[in-house]
């Protein structure tokens, strides 16, 4: 049926649109039950995409099924499917049925949570979610929480805080001239977007000093004690001490409780970025790795990562909320309210006015898995990545990299003894491209102390053993065919 004429202003018709959402949830139906078929990197290399699309907007109203086709044709294959089953790069985010609908839903509504009388519900929703969500986390129930996309932002905005903190709340109004340098501890192994934040902040990346690690890749709390002795001698002022839950090389875990004592005995912010490892919280037996982290001023956990939410969704809690919005509020006359000072109003706790209505997604996820199937859900993954680690272990001419306290095996091929770092590294890159381009399965690589380690990931809501074991079989046929 072709789309009705178009009138001349306004949206496509009720029907048009009843009748293409219908078509789109079947595809997405289809493909969410497919997507394991299709090849998890697309065959596509730079420039075919743009190249199939023309370089101009048409003129005239093009039809939905002309445009949802070339969806199908150009789109669909130039994109790379984080919800495939075997992706086992990076760390995995997976598109739930849940959060999909949420996300759909949250599109219609179109609400902008600016203030709370612009999105009543979706302001509402943000805390009752983010609260279940810290609950569920065994968080205390003094974390106060709000949601940013990304954990880059919300590191950025723990950080701000912590700015507002150490300057005594001056920073918002004069900035860091005239003031000692400030500065951010964080491990070695602590995700680049610290360093990102303190580029953003003002502090430069001189602004943060990396922390030495013990063998287990952990930051090390006495030589973080003598950075803090070192750099108070030399002037600077420590800002922030910036702990990882789950560092994005190896997962390893900070000793945060050893990290706080520091941190309350010198007065510094403790901020922790839990981005993947903070939902093993949502496991009871798992709960250990959160330890101390009730001791934080901040804390950063990704739902988008592994707790089956869409891109994008990032939950920030702090104990000072009221740092956060010293560093992020400021209201000129036109977004004054009458509920001011009654009622929330989120555009307070960020570097954005316009907040989409993220909120839902999460709630919905929560429900339709509760607690206890989120749990068995990261439960069986981290069963399989410890599955897979005892394969390696087992297998002659392999290595593991380091310890799997949670879902991610870091591995190596060593084709036979004595060979060189730099050969070893040219293999195992040569190994790993060759796995990726079986379109049956998606790697992705780090350095471990310098040395070229294969990262496989776990943390797909659709992987199942049977993908963990193709994954290995893959790995060890690629391993006989690649030179070395
Ligand atoms: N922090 C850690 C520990 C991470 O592993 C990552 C990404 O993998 C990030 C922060 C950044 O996450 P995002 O992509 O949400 O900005």
């Amino acid at each position: 049926m072709p789309d009705d004429p178009r009138p001349p202003l306004g949206d496509i018709s009720p029907e048009t649109f009843r009748r293409h959402a219908h078509e789109v949830a079947d595809w997405i139906a289809d493909y969410l039950a497919g997507v394991g078929d299709l090849p998890v990197l697309p065959r596509v290399r730079p420039g075919d995409v743009s190249g199939a699309l023309p370089a101009s907007p048409p003129e005239e109203p093009e039809p939905l099924d002309a445009i949802l086709r070339d969806f199908r044709e150009i789109i669909v294959p130039g994109t790379t499917h984080w919800n495939h089953p075997r992706f086992h790069a990076y760390f995995c985010s997976s598109g739930s049925g849940p959060g999909i609908l949420g996300e759909a839903l949250a599109a219609a509504l179109n609400v902008n949570a600016m203030v709370w009388r612009s999105g009543p519900a979706p302001t509402e929703l943000e805390k009752v979610a983010l609260d279940w969500l810290r609950d569920m986390l065994g968080l205390p129930g003094t974390f106060d929480g709000h949601i940013e996309d990304t954990a880059s932002v919300g590191n950025l905005v723990a950080l701000a805080a912590a700015r507002e903190h150490a300057t005594g709340g001056q920073a918002r109004e004069k900035g860091l001239a005239g003031g000692p340098p400030l500065r951010v501890y964080a491990s070695e192994e602590a995700h680049s977007s610290v360093r990102k934040a303190a580029m953003v902040l003002g502090l430069g990346t001189e602004g943060v000093r990396g922390i030495p690690t013990d063998d287990a890749f952990r930051m090390r709390p006495d030589a973080l004690e003598a950075a803090l002795a070192e750099d108070r001698r030399a002037g600077w002022k420590p800002m922030a001490v910036a702990a990882t839950v789950g560092t994005t090389s190896t997962t390893s875990v900070d000793p945060v409780p050893a990290l706080a004592g520091v941190c309350e005995r010198e007065g510094i912010w403790l901020h922790v970025d839990a981005a993947y490892g903070g939902s093993m919280g949502a496991v009871p037996e798992f709960r250990h790795v959160l330890d101390g982290c009730d001791r934080a001023d901040s804390f950063v956990v990704n739902p988008h990562k592994w707790l089956f939410v869409p891109i994008d969704l990032s939950a920030v809690y702090s104990r000072r909320p009221d740092m956060v919005r010293r560093a992020f509020s400021l209201v000129p006359p036109y977004l004054m309210t009458p509920e001011d000072g009654a009622a929330r109003n989120l555009m307070d706790y960020g570097p954005a006015l316009g907040r989409r209505f993220r909120a839902l997604k999460l709630w919905m996820v929560i429900r339709a898995f509760g607690t206890r199937g989120l749990a068995e859900r990261i439960r069986a993954h981290v069963a399989l990545a410890a599955e897979l680690a005892g394969w390696v272990d087992g297998a002659e001419g392999w290595e593991r990299m380091a310890p799997t306290p949670m879902s991610l095996v870091l591995l190596r091929h060593v084709p036979r003894p004595g060979v060189s770092e730099d050969a070893l590294e040219k293999h195992n890159r040569e190994l790993m491209e060759a796995v990726n381009a079986t379109g049956r399965a998606f790697l992705s690589h780090t350095l471990v102390r310098g040395r070229f380690a294969i990262r496989v990931a776990v943390g797909n809501l659709r992987t199942t053993r049977e993908d963990v074991e193709e994954v290995w079989g893959l790995l060890r046929k690629k391993a006989g065919e690649v030179g070395g």
